[in-house]
């Protein structure tokens, strides 16, 4: 065992479960974007930065220090452009599934609604293994989680600690607020946060500034990126299910994924892009999504 110091990072997607439970559209729907945040931040796992685990609604990754004051200075401000690249990237994909995407399920309407946490903490940790599996253990580690529940208000932010601050502040753009935090056993913490909901909305405005072409373009890929969540998702809801349905349900979740979908693409690709022509705007701004869920979903919400 081993003490070092150590940047955490816990990436917290809870709030969806409220939007999923509707129907089974919402539950498959809402697990793509779970997926999506995850694989976001996979992407930007590389060293120096673990998985440690993705532990429910979180997702839990270190850094740790490697023993030199200037390698661990150059490691924060790799962490902090890596976090930088997740956020843009993130956000504006984020904006323009919203702006795109046709369905009316309670996950899809209330896309802007859902929640991105991500705290960062800087500390010590005892490094260990645990059946041959590293591990990081210590107070650090518990204040960490313990972050995730806080006292600042909207649910889209970056929350980093005072020492996290400390260590990688300079490298963030934009501006950080202050709270304070306080938590059984722990002294009473600053921390600094970063309200992240004007980046939504400003990805969202963004896609009314490109051209027609280039929105061709952008619903294009949305209709990719849907291909390719799609089944991955359906089977992770036929598997761990968000609440129980019933096997004609779990039938037409697979149907949807495989059969649905080619449907949906000749269907909407022309409709979505005409139908932003007519708003030139973002829809929030407008007035309410087109509502265009299939006839029995319709009826039965
Ligand atoms: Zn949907």
């Amino acid at each position: 065992m081993q003490q070092d110091n150590l940047i955490i990072i816990l990436a917290d997607i809870s709030g969806y479960t409220r939007f999923m439970v509707e129907n089974r559209t919402s539950a498959v729907h809402g697990q793509i974007c779970i997926n999506s945040l995850i694989e976001a931040i996979l992407e930007q796992v590389d060293i120096p930065l673990t998985l440690q685990e993705i532990e429910g609604d979180a997702v839990f990754l270190y850094a740790r220090n490697p023993g030199d004051e200037t390698l661990w200075q150059n490691l924060a401000q790799e962490i902090s452009s890596k976090l930088l690249k997740f956020f843009d990237a993130f956000i504006s994909a984020t904006g323009v599934n919203i702006e795109s995407t046709p369905c009316g399920c309670a996950i899809c309407r209330n896309a802007d609604k859902l929640g991105l946490k991500i705290v960062v903490h800087a500390g010590e940790a005892v490094f260990h293994e645990l059946a041959g599996r590293p591990q990081v253990s210590g107070p650090d580690v518990i204040l960490a989680h313990r972050l995730l529940k806080n006292s600042v208000p909207g649910n889209k932010y970056l929350l980093l600690s005072d020492p996290a601050f400390e260590l990688m502040g300079q490298h963030l753009k934009g501006d950080f607020e202050a709270f304070i935090e306080t938590y059984e056993g722990f002294d009473p913490l600053t921390v600094r946060v970063r309200f992240l909901e004007e980046d939504f909305l400003a990805a969202r405005d963004a896609i009314y500034s490109r051209t027609e072409a280039e929105r061709a373009d952008l619903i294009d890929n949305y209709f990719s990126w849907v291909e390719r969540m799609l089944q991955p998702a359906a089977v992770a809801q036929m598997r761990k299910p968000i609440r129980s349905f019933s096997l004609f349900e779990r039938m037409l979740m697979v149907w949807d994924s495989v059969a649905g979908l080619w449907q949906f693409r000749r269907t909407f690709r022309s409709k979505i892009l005409a139908e932003q022509n007519v708003r030139g705007m973002r829809r929030t701004q407008f007035a309410q999504p087109l509502d265009l869920r299939p006839n029995e979903e319709r009826i039965s919400s």
